[in-house]
């Protein structure tokens, strides 16, 4: 499995880190050691100094597909789960001033982080899921779909030109303004509306 992150698809959160508005999804992939689950902690690897939370909303992939058309994209996911994409911004700051990936400040292992419960899509508005990051009890990120640049649908029908999607593929949907470090001891709660998915320590 492969795990897709959209960057850039909240406009507050461009504006704080001073990127440019994209014309077109912003795509990058995470492999599978990137993976963190139930709840467990993340440790902060050893080559940041500034290692930031993203919030974001998360899609897993429950069919085979490639080139997918917009009308046949919301049949590709049917549960929406939370996660945070975990980012060594010291180290990501220094290879966009190169222009090299960022595949070692963003992909590194346990850098995704995610809910082992998605909910059913059905009991919401696509277009209106409030989700937000609490840390040591203080709301840190707010965000909301309704705000993405590129919805869900709009996502899968990009993703899909360039990359062959597959059962059990998750694709982060990018996060809200509000980004910040994580320190030892600190304590994340992830949630979907006032539904705590997520609830894990940093050490
Ligand atoms: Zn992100």
């Amino acid at each position: 499995m492969k795990i897709f992150c959209i960057g850039r698809n909240y406009v507050d959160h461009i504006k704080e880190l001073k990127n440019e508005k994209p014309d077109e999804p912003v795509i990058f992939i995470k492999p599978d050691t990137a993976m963190l689950r139930r709840n467990r902690p993340f440790y902060i690897p050893s080559f940041s100094n500034n290692l930031h939370h993203e919030i974001e909303l998360v899609l897993k992939i429950e069919k085979v597909g490639k080139n997918i058309s917009p009308k046949f994209a919301s049949r590709f996911y049917s549960s929406v789960g939370i996660g945070i994409d975990f980012t060594a911004r010291d180290l990501q700051d220094k290879l966009k001033e190169k222009g090299l990936p960022w595949e070692k400040a963003k992909a590194f292992d346990y850098s995704a982080a995610f809910s082992d419960t998605f909910l059913p899509l059905d009991g919401f508005d696509k277009e209106n899921i409030p989700f937000r990051l609490d840390i040591n009890g203080e709301t840190r990120q707010c965000g909301n779909s309704g705000q993405m640049i590129f919805p869900f649908d709009e996502l899968i029908v990009h993703i899909s030109k360039y990359f062959s999607l597959k059962n059990g593929d998750l694709i982060f949907t990018g996060t809200p303004s509000g980004v910040g470090p994580v320190k030892i001891g600190d304590r994340l709660q992830a949630y979907i509306g006032n539904q705590k998915l997520m609830d894990f320590m940093i050490k």
